[in-house]
This record gives structure tokens, sequence and C-alpha cells, in this order.
């Protein structure tokens, strides 16, 4: 088998309403890029990128040159030849490689009929369970706005209602850390057989970080997320705070894996199959973390349905995955695969059983978003369209204010 062609399709698919986060807000909508892999024998491979609201059609297209003629089941030379450590200090293409390596997989795996878990050592699980990823929200829709404890709270339990989820993560790093334990607190009081989690996205100060995690040491705590930047504060945290520590920003390679081995500053790493460069990585990863008694959990980048598979199917495969896995994928209105959005069952997702990713496009809706996304265009991940001039710092001490109802008009 042979790679003959590289496609790359940008669409935007709307959000249930816009997503508030510390560095910005996701627009209403999210921005992805396509990729479709086609081989000699006419099978073709899915792959999936993000970019912050951005298009990569033409950074994909760039790639057709160097992977022309090549076998999809060459995995590990397609890393040297197009991510290779040295280069990647010019060129680096980690995200690239990853959506390529989905659809390689993807490939292989129509080839032989077996679904990438198969190809990865076989499944032993076979649905993987989700945390709600509660988000404060503009409103839009159909959607009221997310912003008070009482909002946010009745947000989650219709979530939970609708999707059976047991496990909340709260999105914060958008208001004052006072306002955001309040809304903390408010859903270990509504759901208290329920695991909780908190992401600030790193823009907490240390001082504040400490406040913070001292306050939820006694809740039914998975882990807190990347309270402060770097391996550094999270190590000045983990010293001082009774809760784990957890990170998707500063352990997404090898090389700080290590650091976190040799001088532990986070006890989970969340892997992510664009951040480190594919589905296989991650599961050498994991091998690592087994090895020294590291949590491993799954990070959302805000994938359609092609990267949740390659998600489920890494979830599929790990034996120590002992949290629910994150996923944006209930906030989405639609989906760009047969059969619209994959279904949340008791919390949980099953996984796909058929030849490789085991999802294919649905072609009338991957039209349908491409023509959004040429109408719409870009947007801007990291500025918020309901603070015009603000950006943020990190640590961050400018937070929204959260009396102030923060309606847009988009
Ligand atoms: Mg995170």
């Amino acid at each position: 088998m042979k790679i003959v062609d590289i496609r790359a399709t940008t669409v935007t698919v709307p959000l249930e309403a816009p997503l508030r986060h510390s560095n910005g807000a996701h627009w209403g909508r999210f921005v992805r890029t396509i990729v479709e892999v086609e081989a000699d024998n006419g099978l073709i491979g899915l792959g999936e990128m993000g970019g912050g609201g951005e298009s990569a059609e033409a950074a994909f297209r760039a790639l057709l040159p160097y992977l022309k003629g090549h076998d999809p089941f060459q995995l590990e030379a397609l890393r040297f030849k197009i991510a290779n450590p040295t280069a990647s200090l010019y060129n680096n293409r980690t995200q690239l490689l990853a959506a390529i390596e989905f659809g390689c997989l993807d490939l292989v795996g129509q080839q032989l009929g077996v679904s990438v878990a198969e190809l990865l050592g076989g499944r032993i699980r076979d649905e993987v369970p989700f945390a709600s990823y509660l988000f404060f929200r503009y409103a839009a829709e159909g959607h009221a706005e997310i912003r008070t404890p009482e909002q946010l709270v009745e947000h989650a339990r219709s979530l939970r209602a609708a999707h059976g989820f047991g496990v909340h993560k709260l999105k914060g790093g958008v208001f004052p850390p006072g306002h955001e334990l309040e809304c903390y607190r408010a859903l270990a009081d509504e759901f208290p057989e329920d695991r909780l989690r908190y992401d600030p996205n790193a823009v907490l100060s240390l001082a504040e970080a400490l406040r913070f995690g001292k306050a939820i040491e006694g809740l039914n705590n998975d882990y807190l997320e990347d309270p402060v930047w770097g391996l550094e504060g999270l190590r000045s945290v983990r010293e001082q705070v009774r809760v784990p520590l957890a990170t998707n920003t500063v352990v997404v390679n090898f090389e700080q894996l290590a650091s976190n081995v040799l001088r532990r500053a986070a006890d989970v790493v969340l892997l992510d199959t664009t951040f480190w460069g594919g589905v296989r990585p991650c599961l050498k990863a994991a091998g690592v973390c087994e090895t020294f008694q590291l949590g491993v959990a799954v990070h959302s980048s805000g994938e359609l349905g092609i990267q949740l598979a390659t998600m489920l199917h890494l979830g599929a495969v790990l034996p120590n995955l002992t949290y629910a896995a994150d996923a944006h994928y209930h906030q989405l209105r639609d989906d760009v695969i047969e059969g619209g959005k994959l279904a949340y069952s008791g919390g949980a997702i099953a996984v796909p059983t058929g030849p490789g990713l085991g999802v294919r496009l649905d072609r009338e809706r991957v039209a349908r978003y491409a023509e959004l996304y040429r109408e719409l265009g870009g947007y801007p991940y990291d500025r918020d369209p309901g603070r015009p001039g603000w950006y943020a710092q990190v640590p961050n001490e400018r937070f929204a204010d959260p009396t102030v109802s923060g309606n847009i008009t988009l």
C-alpha cells in the first residue's frame, strides 16, 4: 500500500454556546482541519487537527511531496520522514504528524480488516468513561449563560441526566479564584458521590493555587490540573497541597516526561493524541507512566468524531487508564461523521468496532461545515469576544467580573 494523495478540508462545526477559558474563548464553534490520506488501493484514511481557531489546510498540502509513495504500515519511518527531532527545531510538525498517523492507522486497519484498538494490542475495555466538561459559557440560541454557581450546577445536572456522567471537570481561570472555588464547592455539594477535577489552564499565581488547592483537599477530587504554569510551579504546589496534580501542558513529550519522572511535579499525565504526535506515542508514554506509577488520563483538544475515535481506541487499550477521559464533545451541536455524533451511555462512549478508526465521513455534513468555515472564517482562540482589548497573562490578575452578565453578539 502506498500513499498517493493527502487532502485537507477545513470545517466549522457549531458549539451549543461560546466556551470561555483562561486564555480567551471558543467563539461558538470549533474550526478543524479534516485530513484524508488516500492510498493506491483506493482506501482513504482519516485524520483531524485543530489549530486555535484556524485552518491547517496549507500545511497538510505541503506534506504531500514528503509522503507520496510512503507505505502507511511504516509508522516509525513516518515520524522520521516529517518530524525528526532536530529538523523539528525549525519545522515543528508534531501535530501534523499526529493527523497523518491517524490516517495511516485507519488505512492499515481497513487493509487488514481490524480496528485500530486491535492493531494497538487489543481492547481491554469496550467503552471509555468520560467526564462532563463544564465551561463558563456565554448565552447562545437555546442555551442560557453559565457564570454563577447556580447556573453551573443546573448545567451539570442536565448533562448528568442526559449522558450519565459521574465525573465533572470544571474549566476555570476565567473568574477570580474565589468565585470559581464557590462554583467548585457547589458541584461537590450537589453531587457528593461524583468525582471532580478543576483546571484553570495554568493561570493562577502560586499563592492563589495554594489557597485553592488547600481549600478543596477534603473534596472528592480526581486531581488539580495545571493550577500554575510549569513543572517547577506544579512541584511547588505539590509540596504543599494534598491533592494529586495533573498536567496536559508541560508534560507533552518524552523529554518532559523524563524530567517529571526524575523530579516529580505532576502525578497524572493527560495524554493528547494530537500534542504527542499520534496515538502510538501516547501508548509509549502510558507505558513509562505505568512503570513509574504515574496516573494517565486522556486530554481533549476540542475534537470532532475522527480524533474522538483515536481517543477511544487509545482508551480501549490502556491498562492504567483509571481516570475518566475528557472531551468537549457534548458541547458540539453536530459532527462530520456518518450517523452524526457518537452517543454517550452511562457516562461512556463505546469504542468503534469497524475496521480502522471505525468512523467514516458524512460527505453532506463535511460540505455543509466547509461552507460554514468559508462564511465565518477562523476565530482568535486567545481572545474573548466579551472582553475587547483584554489578553491573558500568566499568572493572570485581570479576571472577568462574575457579577456582570457577559452576553455577547457574534
Ligand atoms: Mg488542561
